[in-house]
């Protein structure tokens, strides 16, 4: 990004976004994922989860598709929308942490020493939170994406029988969130003792082949740190400060959160579950500070907190800043295209097989 665009005033850059928005018309569409900081928000013409936005953005039409959300995200709307639309990322270095935890050779590597184990009994499943790489492995090897709110029904297709239109698999190998794929097997009424965790840092993943065989879930040893700031312990303290409040926290927080809080959700069924809740309702959220924020200002007859008293932000996410968002829409104005980002065909290909299945 040039220089200048730090140097200016902010209330200049809000005017000028709006102008370059208005000038550029139905060319371009901005997407602006739940997570996202106001002062960017607030010039999305789309806001949703990942896939939502994604989904959209292949229906929209437009030319240009500028998404305010983070590198992973940008990927999915690209695989699923067509060459004729350019995918923008504002910020090239708005990446996702969690994602960021799953190299696509590791993944092809840990499916491989399962099978030598297993035989192809196990199918994997790839949280829509990862590379276009690792997802195009998954769709190469029979597996499905999944995102926090669909991971069960994606989860009981994997272990189905085939002739029941299931992929017939014995085993799961759920990448890259351990504690969402914790959380969808409890709650499918496995136990944790038929979950293991796969370490790629360590020797053979770091299980003998006994524990390959024992389990049913093979748990990919990567988290979320924005929801690894919520605990137990914070859920009892505003239990006791507020009686009657209500805890919903998303189903990337460990195991223990998610098993004290009342309930647990994806982003749109937390947006939900608060915004039908009867004026006077108490909240306490366990997800990203500025979506909660937004869904208090939001439901005024509804006392909503944030569930820590210490802030969770996806620092990655807000990299992606006014300035950052004019200097796209400029370019966009000038012909320019910056910050494209294009997956490769052949991995393109393979990662839409495994979005489709989810979706089908
Ligand atoms: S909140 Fe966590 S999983 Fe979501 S984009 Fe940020 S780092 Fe990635």
């Amino acid at each position: 990004m040039d220089e200048k665009y730090t140097r200016l005033d902010s209330d200049e850059v809000m005017r000028l976004i709006t102008e370059r928005k208005e000038q550029l018309g139905g060319e371009v569409c901005i997407l602006g994922h739940h997570y996202q900081r106001d002062e960017v928000f607030r010039f999305a013409d789309f806001t949703g989860d990942s896939l939502k936005l994604s989904q959209q953005a292949a229906e929209t039409g437009a030319k240009y598709i500028v998404f305010c959300g983070v590198r992973f995200m940008a990927e999915s709307a690209d695989i699923l929308t067509g060459d004729d639309c350019a995918v923008i990322l504002p910020e090239m270095s708005a990446g996702c942490e969690m994602a960021d935890l799953a190299a696509a050779a590791d993944v092809a590597e840990a499916l491989e020493r399962i099978s030598a184990v297993a035989g192809d009994t196990v199918v994997p499943i790839t949280y829509v939170n990862s590379s276009a790489g690792v997802k195009a492995v998954t769709g190469r090897s029979g597996g499905a994406c999944c995102t926090s709110s669909n991971a069960r029904s994606v989860f009981e297709w994997a272990l189905r029988e085939k002739d029941s239109g299931g992929a017939g698999g014995a085993k799961i190998l759920a990448a890259p969130d351990q504690h969402l794929a914790r959380n969808t097997a409890i709650a499918m009424g496995y136990g944790l003792d038929d979950c293991v965790l796969y370490d790629p840092a360590a020797e053979n993943g770091g299980l003998t082949d006994e524990q390959i065989r024992d389990a049913t879930f093979i748990l990919w040893n990567g988290y979320c740190y924005v929801h690894q700031v919520f605990t137990a312990e914070q859920i009892e303290h505003v239990r006791g400060e507020r009686p009657g409040i209500k805890v919903i926290v998303h189903p990337e927080c460990p195991r223990e959160v998610v098993a004290a809080a009342d309930l647990s959700g994806s982003t749109e069924q937390i947006l939900r579950a608060v915004g039908d809740s009867p004026a006077g309702s108490s909240w306490a959220v366990g997800t990203e500070v500025h979506m909660v924020h937004r869904l208090a200002a939001d439901n005024p007859d509804k006392y909503v907190r944030l569930l820590s008293d210490t802030p969770a932000v996806c620092t990655s996410m807000s990299r992606i800043d006014p300035p950052h968002l004019l200097w796209v829409l400029d370019n966009l104005a000038e012909g320019k295209i910056v910050n494209r980002i294009s997956v490769p065909e052949d991995v393109a290909a393979d990662a839409r097989a495994a979005l489709e299945r989810m979706i089908s």
